[in-house]
Formats: C-alpha cells, structure tokens, sequence
C-alpha cells in the first residue's frame, strides 16, 4: 500500500491532530498520515513508513541528493527529478513478495500540489507498461434532493481534467448516497469512455467494514484482476471471513457507552484508531460501542462528573501539552474511586500515573516535567532528567518496542503471553525514581521495558480495569482480531452494564 500525500509537510508527525486527524505509527517508527490504519486494518498486514510519501519528503531527498552532487551538475527539474522519485517511492514497495501495489493519490484533481504525482503515475504506465497499471477514478455524484437528480457534472469535469494530464481512468468509483442507476451509470460510461462495469457505484455504507463487499457486489475486485491479467480462475476471490465479521458488526447491538476524555474531542479523527479498536473490540463482544467526547478542560466540573458516572469505561487518550491536563487528572481520579474501568493510553497512563502519586501515594502536586518543569515530584520526566544521559532528552520514541509483562498481572493475563510489543510515540516516561513509592502506594508496574529500566504497563489490583500503557496499543488492533488491552476494558465495562460478575479477568488473585 501507497500514500501519497501532496502537501509540504516532510510528515504528517508535526501537525495538529485537530486538523488533519491522528498521526498513524508504524513499526519501524514512522509518523503517517491516518489511512494507513485503515490500510493495515483491511488488508490485515504491518505496513513501514515507506507506505507514506509526501511533496516534502520527495523534495528534501531530491534537494539532498542535489546538494551531494548526485544530479552531475544538471538542472534539477520536477520533470524527471521530482517525477522519478516519486516512482522510485512506488517500485521500492514493489519486493519479491508483493503482487500489486495499491497506490492512492490524496487531495483532489485539479489540485496545484497534486500535478507531479498525476504525472509521475502517469509515465508509470509507460515504464511498466499498459497493462500492469490500472488507474482508478474516484469521483463524487452529487444528489440534489429538490428535484431528486444525481449529478454527474463534477465526474465529467474531474475525467476531462485528468485527461489533460495525460490519463484516462479504466475505472469510475462514484460516492454517492444514493445508489448509482444502470441509467446513469451509462451515462457515465459514455461521456468518460470507461466500460459499463468499470463505473462503480459506491454508496454510503452503514459501516465501514461493509465497503469492501459492496465494492465485490459492484463488480470492482473482478475488474481491477481482469485488468491487471491477475489469474482469478486459480485464486478465485474468497470474502468469506469478510462477510462473517460484517456479521458480527451487525449483530453487536449492546450499546456501551464509552468516554473519551481528551483535548482534541471535537475533531473525532485525532482518536481515530482508538475509535476503531474500541469498535473491534465491540464486534467481539456483541457491544455497539457509544462515545461519549468529554472535553478534557471542562472536567471537573459539576455535569462532568455526572457524564462520567454514567459511563461503563472510559479512554484517556493521547496528547501534547499542557491544556486539558488537570481534567484527566481528576478524570482518573473519578473512575478509580468509583470503579469505572479506565484504559489511559500514552499520555492517559501518564495522567493515571500522576494520580495515583497525588492521592494515594501522598506526592503533593506530583506532575510530568512537561507540565510542571520544577515540580518537587516529577513522576513523569524525560529519560534525560532520569538519569544524566543528556543525549537521549527531548528525542521522542517511536516505534515498537517489546516490553515484559509481570507473569499473573492482569495485563499478562489479557495478552495472554510475557511479552508484548507495542508501538511508541511519545518524550516522556514513568519516572523510575518513584517506582518504590508509588508501588507501595499500590499501583502495579506490570510491564517494563527488557531491561527493567522503562515502565510500560501500570494497573491497580482490586480495582475492575484501571490499566495504564505508555504505548499505542490502538495501532496494532485489526477488525477481526481486537486488541487484548481494548477487549479488557470492553469486558469490564460490560460486566458495569450489566451488574455481573467479573470473570474474564483475574483480579482477587492481585488484590
Ligand atoms: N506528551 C507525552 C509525551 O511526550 C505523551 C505523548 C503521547 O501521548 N503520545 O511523553
């Protein structure tokens, strides 16, 4: 899979969440634009920060290639410099053990940005010859309500733009939330020049995980394979695990309401794989999971806590910053003493963490350095605060790391193993200095990095689920294999719904 993203940035790693959606991780500690989560949660495989391309990247390798004097003196142009890197990005993903290489163009057609990559998809073609690419058109048919018409004006002009730029799509997938006729689809084919199953009708879907059989019932996956010379008579086309999942998507009914108390509630795509993995973890358990966006700066106040108290779980999620940080605090406050199952994520455990050294281990004001750099209990510090290596301050982590889970923890038990690996993306770590402290307090390390040095997992015995990860677990959880740590908040906010007994998770045998 290939993103290729027009805009400036060298990554998506250094823009605001609240804009442009949660920055993705990679295994190998990329920072990538979001649909790579969706493409690791469809096709089920770990992608690499190679799976992410964007205008600064190609421009900071070719200007750096430049200034090496690779280009021999020559005038470095966008044509061919610019174009051939961007097909070097596409061909690198192009290994042994790869069958095609699915390449998506963001932003719009007609877009200034977007013109070297049309252009170097375009000489793509050229170079691997016609009938190993084919070029697939997404375009927007508008419903006009009033006198109940579709519109196919903006796929006329985005098909006669394109072909100004030298391509000609083999097909049309047109978002609409009405179905696309025979009629129109005709009409399509005739003004665009693509065969009549080439024009895809792709309509709102009432989930996500649908797409991909609605996109089979069009006719798309045949197509796409008969075009590409792929052999569908020996691998036929199987949806079958598909289509049970999307059964079990539509079978999970039992609402759940799960809070999200972060900073960055108003735009819901900056907690975008947390959303997903919470739903996975919903399927496997015939829950509808409900949000419930908390704002993080308006806890505590009065009606927050009541909101909270209505919750069956909660999710602290990830952040930057100082703003919103005392609401979490006091958010972990609540669910701890009122037994509310709580997964704090990166940040979230970081909050957790701070919590527990103010009001149960007695660490007035204890805080992160982030937050409070001269705090007298900096329970949250940079690794270089922690221990004199200067060198490792203020570098973020990223990436997977392993970490060993404390055998009969409640987090070993829900990996079901001692070791897990989960990706990183953050500055700041659990202060090892007041590791005693808090554990006497009764806060569980119950996962550290192989050397012991890096606390990673912290929970609280007898409590129903109060677990804190200094990784992104959300990262890693696929539709139909949810994430152990989402199913164990899942599990314990169903056993609060309904006021049964506990019985997936060990809990007397910590207390
Ligand atoms: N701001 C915190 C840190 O840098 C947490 C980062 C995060 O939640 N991803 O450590």
């Amino acid at each position: 899979m290939c993103k290729l993203d027009p805009y400036i940035n060298v990554d998506p790693g250094t823009m605001n969440p609240g804009e442009h959606g949660e920055v993705f991780v990679t295994d190998d500690g990329g920072e990538t634009d979001l649909d790579l989560g969706h493409y690791e949660r469809f096709i089920d495989e770990s992608l690499n920060r190679g799976s992410n391309t964007t205008t600064g990247s190609i421009y900071s390798s070719v200007i750096a290639k430049e200034r090496r004097g690779d280009y021999l003196g020559k005038t470095v142009q966008v044509i061919p410099h610019v174009t051939d890197e961007i097909k070097d990005r596409i061909k690198r993903l192009a290994h042994d053990d790869v069958d095609v290489v699915i390449v998506e163009i963001g932003g719009t057609v007609g877009d200034i940005e977007i013109v070297p990559f049309i252009e170097a998809v375009r000489q793509f073609r050229r170079d691997v010859g016609r009938e190993n690419v084919c070029y697939i058109h997404l375009t927007l048919v508008p419903y006009l309500a009033p006198s109940g018409e579709q519109k196919t004006k903006p796929t006329q002009h985005s098909v006669t733009e394109l072909r100004s730029r030298g391509i000609q799509p083999d097909v049309i997938v047109c978002r609409s939330d009405q179905p696309i006729s025979d009629a129109l689809k005709r009409k399509i084919s005739l003004l665009c020049d693509v065969s009549i199953e080439a024009v895809i009708s792709a309509i709102d879907a009432r989930n996500l995980y649908e797409i991909p059989l609605t996109m089979f019932e069009e006719g798309l996956d045949t197509f796409v394979c008969h075009t590409l010379g792929l052999d569908l008579e020996n691998h036929p086309i199987d949806l079958s695990g598909w289509e049970e999942l999307v059964e079990r998507v539509e079978n999970a009914n039992r609402v759940t309401r799960i809070g999200i108390i972060g900073k960055y509630v108003s735009m819901p795509d900056a907690y975008l794989s947390i959303v997903e993995a919470l739903r996975h973890a919903g399927f496997a358990h015939g829950a509808k999971v409900e949000f419930d966006w908390i704002d993080a700066e308006l806890v505590p106040s009065e009606i927050d806590i009541d909101r909270i108290h209505q919750l069956d779980g909660i999710v602290i999620p990830g952040g930057f910053g100082e703003r919103g940080i005392e609401g979490m605090i006091a958010a972990s406050t609540i669910a701890r003493q009122a037994e509310i199952p709580l997964l704090g994520i990166c940040l979230g455990m970081q909050v957790m963490v701070i919590d527990v050294a103010r009001d149960l281990a007695g660490l007035d004001a204890a805080n992160s350095t982030e937050f409070a750099p001269t705090t007298s209990y900096p329970v949250i510090a940079l690794m270089a605060e922690q221990t004199d290596v200067a060198d490792l301050g203020g570098t973020m982590r990223l990436g997977a790391y392993p970490a060993m889970l404390q055998p009969g923890s409640q987090v070993a038990k829900l990996y079901g193993a001692e070791v897990a690996s989960e990706r990183h993306r953050h500055r700041y770590e659990f202060n090892s200095r007041f590791r005693g402290k808090l554990e006497e307090a009764g806060l569980l390390c119950s996962g550290t990095s192989p050397d012991g040095r890096l606390v990673e997992f912290v929970e609280l015995p007898g409590h129903p689920f109060f677990v804190g990860t200094q990784a992104h677990p959300e990262f890693k959880s696929r539709p139909d294999r949810p994430h152990p740590l989402f199913n164990g908040l899942l599990e314990a906010a169903m056993v609060r719904l309904e006021g049964r007994a506990p019985h997936l998770i060990g809990i007397d045998s910590l207390a």
